[in-house]
Parts: C-alpha cells; structure tokens; sequence
C-alpha cells in the first residue's frame, strides 16, 4: 500500500520517526511538502525563514532523487491539499510529526478528520523532542512549572532507547518512484529570493552537520563562552532545531555522552527548550497571558516612540541597540542578549511583553512559539520560574560584564568604533573631550539614551508592586 509522509519541520531523511513508520509499514511512500498558504500570507516578503525552508527543501529533494523518488510540493492550504493529494496517490495512510504549537495541533485534526472521512488514517508520531508533555510529570502527574525539578526528572528517565535513531535507511527502497517534481522558486511563492548561504546561514542537514562540526570542538567551554556575544561560545543550530534538519536524539546523545560542565550545560538548553514545549501544551493560554495571571494586565504605559526606537536599535544604549540590530539585520540574536533586550523593553521602556514577542516572533529566524514565549515571559517576570520582577538587569553593567572590551558593540554600532574603555557603554557619560576625539555628537551620531535606567527601575518597581 501507499502512504505520504507529510513532511512540516522535520526536513531531513535520516533519524526520522514518520519516514520510518511510513517505510516500514507500507509498500511506496511519498515524501510531501505544502507550503500552507495560511502561514505563508501575513509573513514579510523578504522572510529569512521561508527562505530556510527553500534551500532545506531543495537539498531533501536531491537527496530523495538519489534515492530514486522526489519530493512532491504544492503550495497551498494544508487542511485541503493533505486530503486531496492522499486521495490524488491512493495512500492508504499519511504519517507525520507531531507540531505541539496550537494552531498546528488545531490545523492536524482539521486534517486528521477530513483524511478519515475519505477513510484515510493518520498517524502522528513524536520526532521533535525526546520526552513529550505526558512523559516526565510530577509524582502527582501533573506538569512541572519549574526548572530544576523538570530537569531532574528528564535527566533521570534518559536512557540509550530515547536517544537512538531510527534506521530509516535500511527501508529507502520503499520511497516511490515518481514523475520529476518541481519545487516552487521562492518568488513564485511570493517571496524575495534570498540565499541563505550567502546571509551565512546554512541550510539544510549540510548546514546542520556543518554547524555541529563546528561547535563539537567547542563544547567543552560552552559554559564559559555562552554568555559573551562577541565569542563564538553557542552552537548556532537552533533554526535547525526548529526546522528539524538535525535531529534532536542524535544531539542529546551527543551531549549526554560526552559529558563535562560543557556539554551537561548545553544539554540543559536543550532539555529547556523542551520545558517550555510542555508548558505550552498543557498551559496553551500562555500564548497571549502571562503565566502568572496577577501580572496579565500590568498597566503599562506602552510609548509606541519608545518601541520604534527599541525595535530600530536606536535607545541610546549601546548593547541594547547592538542586539536589536543583530537581529534586524541577522535573524539571529544572541541568547544573553534576548534576555537583555527582553529586559529593557520591559523593565526600561515599559512596554507589554507581548509586543517585544510578538516583534521576535516576526524577525527571529529561530522563532519557536513555545522558547520566544517561554524567554519573554521569564524576562518581563510573568512566566513560570521566571526572573523575580525586583531583578531587574541594569543595561550598562550587562554590557561591562558581557562585552567588556565593547566587540560586540563595535560590531554593530560602528559608530561607536572610537569610544574607549568604559566609555563605550554608556557614552552619555563619557567626558565631552573624549566624545569629540571620537568624533560624536550625542543626538547627531549616536542618540541620546531615550530613558534613564534608574527613573525607569524605580516604576517598574511600582508597576509590578501594586498588583
Ligand atoms: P545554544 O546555546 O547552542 O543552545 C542549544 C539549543 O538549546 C538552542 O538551539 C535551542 O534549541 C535550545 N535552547 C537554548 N536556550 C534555550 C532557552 N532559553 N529556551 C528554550 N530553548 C533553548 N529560542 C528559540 O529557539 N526560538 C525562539 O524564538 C527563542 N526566543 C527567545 C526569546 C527570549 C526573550 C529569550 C530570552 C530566549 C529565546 N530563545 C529562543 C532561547 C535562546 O535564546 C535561543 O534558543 C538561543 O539563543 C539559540 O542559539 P543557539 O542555537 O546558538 O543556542
């Protein structure tokens, strides 16, 4: 018999649970893709991810031609175009993923019911992560809403079975033989043509195995570099992760195998990553709530100028501005950094959480619903565990811990580039002497910070008190 695998974010060919399900059960299995329609509308045309999705999808579809099939790819509704290409190929069965954000879990059983009208099963497997929201509960069989516990009882229930990868190469001969596909180019779609590579993103498992080559070397002083965004310190694959062009078992077993401060550390990244995927499972309110509900309608006063200036990277704050930039010009923000953003915008400007997420969500090429979620409302203080409202990160002490030399700071704001020492990271400060050797007129070069830390501190203090 036939099925279709329905490929999502898991785009790759190896250590796969639905290819294998598929490969084993059925006779032909079909390899598809939709590029759902109802998605791709709001995103901006000149979208990084889409552009990721592309180049991972042409390097799948070579590799399943030298397996002798393709990739079948429309772009489309998937809700309608699921159904219809099952009946189009008389599969008896679609295999996929499971995706745990809720509207991809609402879009599944759309999908999942219109398949079984026709008399099509469908069938869901667990790929994304190693545990799922149901498999590391509290001793009362509830979900953990912290860390450290979680952690320990993910840690304890790990063993060779959950990280070994399914052999699906020993089944390839089943892949279908088809007529040669053709997949869309990117402006056919609707969208800028970008090249990855050439934003120094790799795509595909290339970009993957590239990028892990890369970092192994590295892991052991994971701990010590991760918090410094001018050294090369994290691994860099986290739009992998969110695509699936790597799998998560083989870099669990990775880091659980090598262990050492380093690799234990990374593997705590990767064991929250599947922390906030449980909370957002089981507490799916947290997309557009705080977790905490005594802080949902913190009266914020919300300066939309403030936002803009945060956005564009133009506070007056060097860090700050650096990282934003980072990310309006990269797609990718480093993690000391998002925490530092998250902070400011909240704790500094005073602006909702939700509208910094909802900005993150629209730039990170990384973006996953459950971690952007789970970072923002850690650093606004609403989340679970999250950072105790009265911590609050003081801008420029983060930039002298962080970026001491001001590397990072250059990088992005060089205009910067002729400040000096101390001065780099806060240069409203500096001696006007020194500005002018530098060649800067605060307001003209570089702007003036557009609040004052310890004013702003000082209400958000009061903001969160009176609730
Ligand atoms: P590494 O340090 O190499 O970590 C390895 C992997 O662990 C990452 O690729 C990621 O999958 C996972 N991971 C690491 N830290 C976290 C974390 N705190 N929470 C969940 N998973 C984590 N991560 C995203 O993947 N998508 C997001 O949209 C996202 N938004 C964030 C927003 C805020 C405000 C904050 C504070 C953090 C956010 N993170 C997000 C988490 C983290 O910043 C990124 O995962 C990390 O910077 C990605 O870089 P890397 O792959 O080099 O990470």
């Amino acid at each position: 018999s036939t099925a279709l695998v329905w490929l999502r974010r898991d785009l790759r060919l190896h250590d796969h649970a639905a290819f294998y399900h598929a490969l084993k059960q059925h006779q032909r299995v079909i390899a598809v893709f939709i590029f759902d329609r109802p998605i791709l509308e709001p995103l901006p045309r000149d979208d990084r991810r889409v552009a990721f999705i592309h180049a991972s999808l042409a390097a799948l579809q070579a590799e399943l031609q030298r397996h002798g099939s393709d990739l079948v790819v429309r772009h489309d509704d998937a809700r309608s175009a699921i159904p219809q290409l099952a009946a189009e190929f008389a599969a008896a069965a679609v295999y996929a993923n499971r995706d745990y954000e809720p509207a991809a879990i609402a879009r599944d059983d759309a999908v999942a019911t219109a398949l079984a009208a026709q008399g099509i099963a469908f069938h869901s497997s667990k790929d994304q992560v190693i545990f799922e929201q149901d498999e590391v509960l509290t001793q009362s069989g509830g979900m953990y809403s912290v860390f450290t516990p979680y952690k320990r009882a993910w840690l304890a229930k790990l063993n060779d079975f959950y990280v070994r990868p399914y052999p699906v190469s020993r089944y390839l001969d089943r892949l279908a033989t088809l007529p040669a596909q053709t997949l869309p180019a990117l402006a056919e779609l609707g969208f800028a043509d970008i090249d990855p590579a050439a934003q120094r993103i790799p795509a595909g498992i290339d970009g993957a195995e590239q990028l892990l080559a890369d970092f192994l070397p590295r892991i052991e002083r994971y701990q010590e570099l991760r918090d410094f965004p001018a050294r090369k310190g994290p691994s860099y694959l986290s739009v992998h992760l969110r695509f699936g062009t790597v799998s998560i078992r083989e870099l669990a077993a990775l880091a659980w195998r090598q262990g050492g401060a380093g690799a234990e550390t990374w593997l705590s990244e990767l064991i929250w990553r599947e922390f906030y995927l449980q909370i957002l499972w089981h507490r799916p309110e947290v997309a557009g709530h705080a977790f905490k509900p005594e802080y949902d309608a913190l009266p914020f006063p919300n300066d939309p100028a403030l936002f803009a200036a945060w956005c564009e990277g133009r506070t007056g704050y060097p860090l700050v501005d650096a990282a934003m930039r980072q990310l309006n010009q990269t797609g990718y923000m480093h993690n000391r950094l998002r925490m530092v953003t998250a902070s400011f915008l909240v704790k500094d400007l005073l602006i909702d959480w939700r509208w910094g997420e909802r900005y993150f969500a629209e730039k990170l090429i990384d973006f996953d619903l459950a971690a952007n979620n789970g970072g923002w409302q850690w650093a606004a203080s609403t989340g679970c565990d999250a950072q105790p409202y009265f911590r609050i990160f003081n801008p420029v002490s983060q930039s002298e811990k962080f970026d001491a030399d001001g590397r990072f700071i250059k990088r992005y704001c060089p205009e910067l580039a002729m400040l000096s020492g101390k001065d780099i990271h806060a240069p409203w400060l500096a001696k006007p002497l020194s500005l002018q050797a530098a060649g800067i007129v605060l307001g003209r070069d570089y702007p003036a910070p557009v609040v004052d830390h310890a004013v702003q501190r000082d209400k958000a203090l009061a903001l969160f008190k009176k609730n």
